[in-house]
This record gives structure tokens, C-alpha cells and sequence, in this order.
């Protein structure tokens, strides 16, 4: 079994395959910021430093180093993402915006990064511009857990 048939990291519910590894190896572009951002988010799974390099608008890209993305990434396991609201971002669109949640592990201690990004179109290529972190959003304590343990989110992770 390769990486290939698991279910993609972004939540698409696709196979990997056939969902942000083709973004990932450059076999094709996303066609909407949303599109974008979740690939976005399984390069952080998969700490690949260079397409999230490479998905930056210019300008965010010269003041990011590979060097310094790779410091970031420290131990945290981004485990799952929700994409909670997008704004335009479609296919011959110049900007986007997209809110969401991403749900990490840093050790046993659970966390949530809520941000509305922004993006923009330009030369055949949605970039990330930068983007809003906003509060928490709540959730339900007898939802399953974010992490994919199965558990209750109550039961999962130490507050
Ligand atoms: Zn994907
Ligand atoms: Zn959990």
C-alpha cells in the first residue's frame, strides 16, 4: 500500500493520489483557493517545506526562508482540517478568501489554528497572501475527536 490509496489529509475525501499529491508534484494546479489552501495543509502534514514555499504570493515569499519553515514545523502533527466558509476563490476569480479550522497535536496536547486566509490568482496560480487568526472555534465535547482516535473529543486530550 503506498500513500497513494490513503484518504487524502485535507478532508476531501478523496484518495491522496487523486487529491493533493498531484498538487504536491507539481502534476497540476489547484483551480480554487480552497483547493489551494487544502493542499496547503497536507504539505504541513507532510512537511514539505518547499510547496508551501512555492504557494506563497511573491511577497510573502521573499520575507519566508525553506530554512525557517522547516524550524517552524518543531513537532507538530496537523492531524485534520475544516474548511468552514469560502469566499469567491472560484475558477477565473481573482481573490479569495478562506476560513477555517486545523487541528493539531504538539506532543498530547491538542490545538486549533481557526485563520481566514486570503489568496490570489495571478499567472495561471492561486497563492496564499496571508491571513486573520480568529478565536477558537467550539466544539461539541461529545463530538468524535478531530485527531481520527475514534474517542469522544472529552475523553481524547488533556485541556
Ligand atoms: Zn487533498
Ligand atoms: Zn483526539
Amino acid at each position: 500500500m503506498t500513500i497513494d490509496t490513503l484518504s487524502c489529509y485535507c478532508g476531501s475525501a478523496k484518495l491522496y493520489g487523486n487529491c493533493c499529491a498531484t498538487y504536491l508534484r507539481g502534476e497540476q494546479k489547484p483551480s480554487t483557493a480552497e483547493a489551494l489552501m487544502r493542499s496547503r495543509f497536507t504539505a504541513f502534514c507532510l512537511k514539505d517545506a518547499d510547496y508551501l514555499l512555492a504557494s506563497l504570493h511573491k511577497e510573502a515569499r521573499a520575507k519566508e526562508s525553506r530554512k525557517a519553515l522547516l524550524r517552524s514545523f518543531g513537532n507538530t502533527q496537523w492531524c485534520s482540517l475544516r474548511v468552514i466558509r469560502c469566499q469567491q476563490g472560484a475558477p477565473g476569480q481573482q481573490r479569495g478568501e478562506v476560513e477555517f479550522a486545523a487541528f493539531y497535536l504538539d506532543g498530547d496536547i491538542g490545538g486549533q489554528l481557526h485563520e481566514r486566509s486570503r489568496f490570489v490568482f495571478e499567472e495561471g496560480c492561486w497563492f496564499y497572501v496571508d491571513g486573520d487568526i480568529l478565536p477558537p472555534i467550539s466544539l461539541a465535547r461529545n463530538e468524535a475527536c478531530w485527531c481520527g482516535s475514534g474517542r469522544k473529543l472529552k475523553k481524547c486530550h488533556p485541556e
